[in-house]
């Protein structure tokens, strides 16, 4: 096999996003009619979602919707009100990389708080890795008696990346989604240099062909690469 077979096919990943997350508005429960509710049909007795003709949300220290359905299944069209309890806002603080941020998070005063759940907050995806209720850390409770959740961020991952630049060894550190997979051979833009995959090192084995999932990487390899790549 000479040098030209062996010849590697570069795929340019996209430059990560730096946003900050913690920028980002978190998960707000809107106060519009819903446009179904599941109910229990007075006429056929059926319980399944019943489509909203009207309907508005009210209510001081519960949510009341107020509204008329349509029932999918015999057509009886009733006036309903439904009431829940208003959500509660619990004090979060999610970690990402070595920052901590300090924000909130709404639950439903009945729902269950739980270590290892994971929650939207925002765009990104949080796993609850301590709750503090009546004082001390809980493996789970009930929002309305939780004091604190802390939580790390899981929809991104940091990949190590030693990059080769000639006589020295550079570590870069490489933002990704867990489930991203890198390819060897592949290009990846580290801002003012792009750098080519050798080899990866998960914490089973070194990968010298093929693909492997971000959350895998314990290290990849390469090296810096100079020539203009053509598109
Ligand atoms: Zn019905």
């Amino acid at each position: 096999m000479g040098l030209e077979s062996q010849a590697t096919s570069f795929i340019i990943r996209p430059k990560p996003s730096t946003a900050n997350p913690f920028l980002r508005p978190r998960v707000r429960r809107v106060m519009a009619a819903p446009s179904a509710l599941v109910l229990k049909c007075e006429a056929c007795g059926a319980e399944v979602p019943h489509r909203v003709l009207r309907g508005k949300i009210g209510g001081r220290d519960e949510i009341v919707f107020e509204g008329t359905v349509k029932c999918p299944n015999c057509g009886r069209v009733s006036t309903v009100v439904t009431r829940e309890p208003k959500p509660i806002e619990i004090p979060l603080i999610v970690s990402w990389l070595d920052k901590s941020e300090r924000t909130s998070l709404e639950f439903s005063p009945e729902e269950n708080v739980t270590v290892g759940e994971a929650l939207d907050l925002g765009d990104s995806r949080i796993e609850v890795t301590a709750v503090e209720a009546n004082g001390r850390r809980v493996p789970a409770a009930r929002a309305k008696e939780v004091a604190t959740v802390w939580a790390k961020r899981i929809d991104r991952v940091r990949v190590k990346f030693s990059v080769n630049k000639g006589n020295r060894t550079v570590p870069h550190e490489v933002l990704a989604a867990p489930d991203e997979e890198f390819e060897i051979g592949e290009i990846v833009d580290l801002g003012r240099d792009r750098a080519v995959v050798h080899h990866i090192r998960t914490s089973q084995r070194t990968v010298h062909y093929g693909r492997v999932r971000a959350d895998e990487i314990v290290r990849m390899y390469g090296r810096v690469v100079r020539e203009r790549i053509s598109r």
